[in-house]
């Protein structure tokens, strides 16, 4: 099987540098860019106006869609849809759109996000998490992760307009790469979404959030925190004892330094591990140190793991508690077991199925 590289993720920079090594002229960066992103081309034939040679030469070298959907499933509330797509070495990455139910005073909003997938499989083996149950494969390619942004419009017939990185992986693992992604996602030659309609969803890698926070956009940040002790945190997240409470909270206050918006903490609410009114008044101490609003995720439960989701009444207990303290707070309970919290769990079943196909 041939594995390309795809022409997707080169900068204008590169492009031009490409062109230059190609014998070409540096305007037909250019034109290759606005075929790309403006017209969303999938095929180099289609881009007329550069020479049949060059583009014989492009499609010899390297692909324009470096993931193919090879499956697509509704969910069971609204129009948000998860697909999975092959990779052209055979992996099988996860993504997820949702579609805003209703804008500002009940009008149509024409909000389509996309959720993305950073790797295959995840290294930090969070114990609650499906990504983390199969491991680490390898991370995915730039080009892979705007790939998945170009297939969901294919799916979905609509511009993705909002990304949130909290798809299969720990983006900021794969921070290279995330960086050039994003710098394509944002340029106005690009994909042209504005920062402040991108999250990146972290675990906690802090050499990784000092790297975006030098990257200096105004991206949302959300950081998925699960306890606010290191004692609970430690005992789901075994990344908390890489990184610590004590190094990563003063990096999110670097964060908010330079960050525009409020950090959103995720917190999944997981029976007899941290959805004690104890941890609710210390996760109130942490939002308010750090100016932080909280998403509550009631845990959605993962085949073969043995976490429990709190009652219904228990969870709406613990959102109170940190609405007695003054703290933002949301609590996803619908549409979170459904999108949000089924990480990576559409390949898990799709791997298990080929396993015992073969
Ligand atoms: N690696 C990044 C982004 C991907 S995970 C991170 O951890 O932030 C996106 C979110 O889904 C995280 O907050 C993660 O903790 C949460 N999640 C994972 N498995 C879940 C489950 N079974 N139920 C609820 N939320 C889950
Ligand atoms: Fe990886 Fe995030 Fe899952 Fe943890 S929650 S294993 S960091 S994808």
């Amino acid at each position: 099987m041939s594995v390309k590289p795809s022409l997707l993720e080169y900068t204008p920079e590169a492009l031009k540098g490409l062109l230059a090594e190609l014998g070409q002229k540096a305007f037909r960066a250019t034109q290759i860019l606005e075929w790309m992103w403006k017209h969303r081309v999938a095929d180099f034939e289609q881009m007329t106006n550069l020479p049949p040679a060059l583009r014989a030469q492009l499609a010899e070298r390297f692909t324009l869609r470096p993931l193919q959907v090879v499956e697509v499933s509704e969910s069971s509330i609204g129009t948000t849809r998860k697909f999975l797509s092959r990779m052209q070495d055979g992996h099988l990455v996860e993504s997820v759109i949702i579609p805003a139910a209703e804008g500002k005073g009940g009008a149509q909003s024409d909000r389509i996000t996309l959720c993305v997938s950073s790797q295959v499989g995840c290294a930090f083996g969070c114990r609650f998490c499906a990504s983390g149950l199969l491991g680490f494969t390898r991370n995915l390619t730039a080009g892979e992760i705007l790939g998945q942004i170009l297939a969901a419009e294919e799916v979905s017939g609509n511009r993705v307009n909002n990304l949130v990185f909290m798809g299969m992986g720990e983006p900021l693992a794969n921070i290279d790469n995330l960086l050039t992604a994003l710098s394509i996602i944002l340029a106005p030659h690009g994909l042209n979404i504005g920062a402040r309609h991108i999250t990146i969803s972290t675990s906690g890698n802090v050499p990784g959030l000092r790297r975006l926070a030098e990257f200096g956009k105004p991206l949302r940040l959300a950081v998925s925190l699960h306890g606010a002790s290191d004692e609970v945190r430690s005992q789901v997240m075994p990344v908390n004892r890489k990184w610590p409470l004590a190094q990563l909270l003063p990096a999110l206050h670097e964060w908010n330094k330079t960050g525009k918006h409020m950090i959103t903490l995720e917190y999944i609410l997981i029976q007899d591990v941290n959805a004690g009114m104890d941890e609710a008044r210390k996760l109130a101490r942490v939002a308010r140190d750090l100016n932080a609003k909280v998403n509550l995720i009631p845990y959605n439960t993962v085949e073969g793991l043995p976490w429990v989701r709190p009652s219904e009444a228990h969870c709406k207990a613990f959102c109170r508690a940190l609405m007695a303290e003054k703290i933002p707070v949301t609590m996803r309970y619908e549409k979170g077991h459904d999108i949000n919290a089924a990480c990576g769990q559409l390949r898990l079943r799709k791997v298990q199925t080929e396993a015992a196909d073969s």
